[in-house]
């Protein structure tokens, strides 16, 4: 079977943990102290804050930058849940609107048509690892004076012309096994706002930024020095996996290039694709999912359900329809372009999908 992701972990990361493990220091310590700031040099922002999830990353941006109840935060329906759950667990209200069909990121246009007295933030999502347009959306929050919380937890090392994703606004990342990097779980916060990332930190630890001393109230989203000892050693991997993805997508690109019924990914002007997907759209997604796992090929939906039709959003009262979310939510089928895919694996997707398009 070729996987549709597969996180690489090799001797480098299992030393790194071995040698956490033996100094008996193991929760939160230097080695998170070390890859936090390599991550923020990585990505050209002043402060990274190293937290135990992506989800814990958005929640706690929209938390330092004081969003909760009574709050409105625009953001895209056509996403991993935890986007959106992040502003709910604020007590402040996700606002979706809906995407473009190319790059699948939120419109500008429709993001505008949202904006209220009382939205405080716009929140895209770089999804599948193609940033989002953030010409309009800096334009939009400047305009409206707007926070721009980045969903990167998708993106590592994208960039929106040369400027790398989660440094426009204050980022979020995730390091989840089957993203562009692992810390197994982990999330980073980005941002060159000195008082966020401080805010950050305490809300990561109780909100205390001296020992039990508690000035507000806090969470425990701390990462482990085991986790990030994986992070550094897979954060100086990231380029090279990074080419190889883009090296993956090209071979597909080109490979279906005649293939009928389907849409290869775009990438637009100004943009670097770090395809943590590579997601084609065909009207006959299931038949050809079927067919494809068939010869031993997973596939992925990312993401069968957009957030608004989710049953637990469809109670809260989320009844607006999202055509273009819900379209591609019935066309997009995410195929394998992980770093370790072989020329074979490739050649072999590449055959049997012009196969399966010859026949349909
Ligand atoms: C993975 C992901 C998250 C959540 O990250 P976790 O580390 O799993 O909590 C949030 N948003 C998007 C777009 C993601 O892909």
């Amino acid at each position: 079977m070729i996987l549709v992701a597969k996180p690489q972990i090799d001797e480098a990361e299992i030393e790194a943990v071995s040698e956490v493990l033996r100094s008996g220091m193991i929760a939160q310590g230097q080695r998170v102290a070390d890859f936090e700031q390599a991550f923020a040099e990585y990505n050209g922002v002043d402060h990274a804050v190293a937290v135990n999830s992506g989800t814990a990353a958005l929640h706690a941006a929209l938390l330092a930058h004081g969003i909760g109840k009574g709050d409105e935060v625009i953001t895209s329906p056509f996403s991993f849940v935890a986007t959106a759950n992040s502003v709910l667990f604020t007590g402040a209200t996700p606002v979706f609107a809906d995407i473009e069909p190319e790059a699948f990121s939120l419109d500008p246009d429709l993001v505008a048509e949202k904006i209220t007295p009382r939205t405080k933030a716009i929140m895209p999502v770089h999804l599948y690892g193609h940033p989002a347009d953030m010409d309009a959306m800096r334009d939009l929050a400047e305009d409206k004076r707007l926070l721009l919380i980045e969903d990167a937890c998708q993106s590592h090392g994208a960039t929106f012309r040369g400027k790398k994703v989660g440094s426009f606004g204050t980022g979020a990342f995730s390091f989840y096994p089957t993203k562009n990097m692992t810390t197994s779980e982990g999330g980073m916060l980005t941002t060159d706002s000195r008082e966020v990332a401080e805010k950050a930190r305490m809300i990561r630890a109780h909100g205390s930024a001296q020992r039990y001393l508690h000035e507000m109230l806090g969470f425990n989203l701390r990462m482990t020095d085991i986790c990030a000892a994986i992070g550094l050693v897979q954060l100086d991997k990231l380029d090279g996996y990074t080419a190889k993805r883009q090296q993956n997508a090209e071979k597909l690109t080109k490979g279906l290039k005649d293939a009928g019924n389907i849409v290869c990914p775009a990438i637009k002007e100004g943009c670097s694709h770090v395809f943590h997907q590579y997601t084609i759209r065909t009207e006959k997604r299931d038949d050809l999912a079927a067919y494809l796992n068939s010869r031993g090929i997973g596939t992925g939906i990312h993401y069968p359900i957009p957030i608004h039709r989710q049953p637990y959003y469809q109670e809260l009262g989320y009844t607006d329809s999202m055509p273009i979310s819900e379209k591609a939510s019935r066309e997009v089928l995410s195929l394998p372009v992980h770093p370790q895919l072989a020329e074979e694996d490739l050649d072999l997707i590449i055959n049997a999908i012009k196969e399966w398009s010859g026949n349909r």
